[in-house]
């Protein structure tokens, strides 16, 4: 089969002709690749950032965020059949280990992770497991939602957790309404009871996400005066007491002071973006009660659940399609910011 090869860092991926997967072990699953989102972390991968962390032996194939069409199943795979649609958890897991009997996905202490420490979906099969399979519902296709496999995830397991931890007439400030943060802010509308408060810098990003389920939306341009800034406007809405849960998908450039001056006592917040340190000092986490929660990826169970939502036509991801042999046309777009929602490619 064709696959695209990462070959050496600092070089160019590669489409090499490669042996098709075989099923090996009971529990195996072979997926006829129908769309592979190219993420960000491909770009990282190629820079050599994951390098010492994933210590894959190269070459091998890229791309963690896959759908397809089950093409062969092991002799004990009994929750999906073949030609079944479904979406892939981005780990193959054990089932053995403490996190995984807790149905903590993301922990599991023997996991692998295609597309980075193992043969990924720039290709036309993957290998993964039975455990890792989601069916979709017929009316989805894989090219539509195979990005949700990472980012959408990653969205849904925050905003999730926000649901869970807010009751309905609450405020939650959302930070940032980029890729993930346009994703958060559906699963929200979809399944909480929160007012969402939108803030990011891009007038077209808050339009967006006001057009898709936020109630309230903030432009904080840079250098906005202290006065009418985005803080000063969270206070204002709510009675001067902050909101109950801020979602924060940037976590850099000063958002992080921004977003803990918006918390209410008692408060919860959520760091799913990353990049800068969060200074607080410790007498005011113990006076007021705030948490600080790191969500990593999410569960096999809420990809299952974001899939409902998918059906449902709650959630919906804007794409843009290429086709494998195009791999670098594709890399290139997102690298210079050319790429309007996610883009994919079609084996
Ligand atoms: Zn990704
Ligand atoms: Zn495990």
């Amino acid at each position: 089969m064709r696959a695209v090869q990462v070959v050496g860092y600092h070089d160019k991926l590669q489409l090499n002709e490669v042996p098709d997967p075989q099923i090996t072990g009971p529990f195996d699953v072979i997926v006829r690749i129908g769309g592979a989102g190219v993420c960000r972390t491909d770009l990282h991968i190629l820079e050599g950032q994951w390098e010492a962390k994933s210590g894959v032996a190269l070459p091998y194939t890229i791309g963690h965020e896959n759908a397809g069409r089950v093409e062969a199943i092991g002799d004990e795979v009994t929750n999906v059949a073949v030609g079944d649609k479904v979406i892939l958890h981005p780990l193959i897991t054990c089932g053995l280990c403490r996190a995984c009997r807790a149905g903590d996905d993301v922990h599991c202490e023997n996991s692998k992770f295609p597309g980075i420490d193992t043969d990924g979906g720039y290709a036309e099969f993957l290998k993964t497991s039975a455990r890792s399979v989601v069916r979709i519902d017929d009316s989805l296709e894989p090219a539509d939602v195979a990005a949700l496999a990472d980012a959408g995830l990653t969205a849904y397991h925050a905003a999730a957790k926000v649901a869970r931890m807010t009751r309905p007439g609450d405020t939650c400030v959302v930070i940032g309404a980029g890729g993930l943060g346009h994703i958060g802010i559906q699963v929200l509308a979809a399944i909480s009871g929160v007012r969402i408060v939108v803030v990011d810098r891009n007038p077209d990003a808050v339009a967006l996400a006001v057009e898709v389920g936020a109630h309230v939306g903030i432009t904080a341009p840079a250098g906005e005066s202290e006065a009418n800034g985005p803080v000063e406007q969270v206070l204002e809405l709510t009675g001067g007491h902050g909101a109950e849960a801020v979602l924060d998908f940037v976590g850099e450039g000063g958002a992080t002071a921004e977003g803990v001056a918006m918390l209410r006592r008692a408060g919860n917040y959520f760091v799913v973006g990353y990049g800068e340190n969060i200074d607080v000092p410790t007498i005011d986490i113990i006076s007021t009660e705030i948490n600080f929660i790191g969500n990593l990826v999410g569960s096999y169970n809420d990809l299952n659940e974001l899939m409902i939502l998918a059906a449902q036509g709650k959630v919906k991801l804007h794409t843009v399609t290429y086709r494998l042999d195009d791999f670098q046309q594709a890399l290139d777009d997102l690298d210079a910011g050319r790429v309007r929602g996610r883009a994919i490619l079609i084996p």
